[in-house]
């Protein structure tokens, strides 16, 4: 590294010699070369994903390190199939006693519940005896028998979730908490906090279809996310500009099986038991909070885009670009202002919606 810095600075004096322009363009040449020397990537497997985190500073790859300490420490806490984790420990007591929770488990099961109920019950963060009955939590897919769902289904009622001080109950024996549609955006807003207080100003945080850019580029632009194309893995629908804020896509093509030649998908709608069939195929959430936006991915896909559009009227704080099945990309006004739709040669239409 050291080597390279004085070849450079030689090669830069060097062109100094030369005129104006030259001495300017060597300046910007140094420039760019200091900044790419700031430049620090790191790829893990975390939260059943994943993860990348570009971060540009000196100590870059220090704090990648504390980064994903960070978000071991979350997973350790909140993951639903390593056995000491709170929320397994909390779903292992259900119906029998409270247990105490971590601050941040606490924070989370609070926030989760009451978007759920901001929701109007599409996000449930009781939904887990469901999902393991599709087979999802321990990846054994089989479709259940109508029976057993509507057996499972009084047992995911968000609001039998009771946190008390320093604890966390589920009223019922049965009951269990999943926190995989909320727990990654969670800690895209924790690194980037931690990443902040020791001074980052730049970086872009990837964990599964949870995009984090902190500042912009070092160059002043914005952080461009690809929109992914649902229906083609190597492909993209467009580009998303981004400065301090999340890109979350939720979509069922990110996590499904097959069986007797239907697609089963992952995100539950809470009403059925059943994989929610409400016309999309993806959803993207725009927002400063990455835990909100990775919980709206989730519920307004379950919601179909017309109550999506009209959740999006009345609350707002945050803007989305939907896919439907029809082959329609639908973006909310200020999702358009930092879109840049690619119809290219696929058949997706693109359509804008106004706020009223
Ligand atoms: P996401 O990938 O963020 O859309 O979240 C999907 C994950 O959240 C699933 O894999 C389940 O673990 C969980 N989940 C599924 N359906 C729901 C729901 N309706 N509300 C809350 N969590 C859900
Ligand atoms: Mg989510």
């Amino acid at each position: 590294m050291k080597l390279k810095k004085i070849l450079l600075l030689g090669l830069a004096s060097a062109l100094c010699l030369g005129g104006c322009a030259e001495r300017r363009e060597a300046a910007q040449h140094m420039l760019e070369n200091q900044k790419m020397e700031n430049r620090h990537e790191a790829t893990s497997f975390a939260m059943d994903t994943i993860m990348t985190f570009v971060v540009l500073h000196e100590d870059g790859e220090e704090l990648i390190i504390d980064a994903e300490q960070e978000v071991r420490r979350l997973e350790n806490l909140l993951s639903v199939t390593l056995e000491d984790s709170d929320v397994s420990r909390l779903n292992a007591a259900a119906g029998k006693e409270a247990v105490k929770v971590d601050a941040d488990t606490q924070t989370l099961l609070a926030a989760g519940q009451s978007l759920g109920e901001k929701t109007g019950g599409a996000f449930d963060i009781a939904i887990s005896p469901i999902v393991k009955a599709w087979g999802f939590t321990e990846e054994e897919h089989h479709v259940p028998t109508q029976e057993e769902l509507e057996a499972l289904l009084p047992l995911t009622d968000p609001s039998d979730v009771i946190l008390e001080g320093e604890t966390a109950y589920l009223r019922k024996e049965g009951m269990a908490v999943d926190l995989g549609g909320i727990a990654k955006g969670y800690a895209s807003d924790r690194v980037a906090a931690l990443l902040r207080e020791k001074g980052v100003e730049s970086a872009i945080l990837t964990l599964g279809g949870n995009v984090y850019g902190i500042g912009t580029k070092p160059s002043g632009e914005k952080w461009e996310v690809a929109l992914a194309n649902p229906l083609d893995a190597d492909d993209y629908c467009g580009l998303i500009s981004i400065a301090n804020q999340a890109v979350v896509t939720s979509g069922g093509y990110q996590r499904y099986f097959e069986e007797n030649g239907k697609k089963y998908h992952h995100i539950i709608n809470p009403a059925t038991g059943y994989p929610a069939e409400s016309g999309l195929l993806q959803v993207t959430i725009i927002s400063e909070s990455g835990m909100e936006a990775d919980v709206l991915s989730t519920a307004l896909f379950v919601m179909g885009l017309e109550d999506a559009l009209t959740y999006w009227q009345e609350n707002g704080g945050f803007e989305a670009i939907f896919v439907t099945e029809a082959g329609e990309v639908v973006a909310t006004e200020g999702a358009d202002s930092c879109f840049a739709f690619e119809g290219r040669d696929n058949d997706f239409t693109y359509r804008v919606v106004e706020r009223n």
